[in-house]
């Protein structure tokens, strides 16, 4: 799998600083994506364990409130073995760092029942849909999408939206 950049200092994508990475690849090819030169699986840098070491190291800092996984599509087939693998190393050794995730896959149709969700705090799940855009929304671009507690969804079986605590 392939990735197309990393962010040392983010503060656009999740509360805090956080360190982010955007994964290569998006079969979904959204209307007006924010991202398109994050569609082709072919583009982009290659994603491997010294990869998963230097975002380690670079969330290993006070300042660096958590990791936030875009794209891209983290969660696409071809991603989220990788994504799985960066985001289980990184609970091991941040155990009280936060993992934000964004994924036009829905959290109750396909996240919940991976691997992967174990490790995430919250996800902001689905499509971007143009005609549902709105600039005003934290943390999402359209209305029909959710930002929701990974943890309380696990643990309550139902989709728990996500609230600043
Ligand atoms: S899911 Fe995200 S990256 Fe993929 S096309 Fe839609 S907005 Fe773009």
């Amino acid at each position: 799998m392939r990735y197309n950049k990393i962010r040392k200092m983010d503060i656009a994508n999740g509360p805090g600083i956080r360190v982010s990475i955007f994964m290569q690849g998006c079969a979904f090819h959204c209307k007006n994506c924010f991202n398109p030169e994050t569609w082709s699986f072919k583009a982009g840098k290659e994603f491997n364990d010294e990869i998963i070491d230097k975002i380690l190291k670079l969330c290993d800092n006070e300042f660096i409130e958590g990791l936030s996984i875009l794209g891209g599509e983290p969660m696409h087939p071809n991603n989220i073995e990788g994504t799985t693998r960066l985001s289980k190393r990184f609970k091991e050794k941040f155990p009280n760092k936060t993992i934000w995730v964004w994924s036009g896959f829905l959290f109750d149709e396909y996240i919940k029942d991976k691997e992967v969700a174990k490790y995430i705090d919250v996800i902001v799940d689905g499509q971007f849909v143009d005609e549902l855009k709105n600039p005003n929304l934290q943390w999402k671009g359209s209305a029909n999408q959710r930002v929701i507690d990974v943890k309380e969804s696990l643990k309550t079986d139902q989709v728990v939206l996500w609230e600043e605590k």
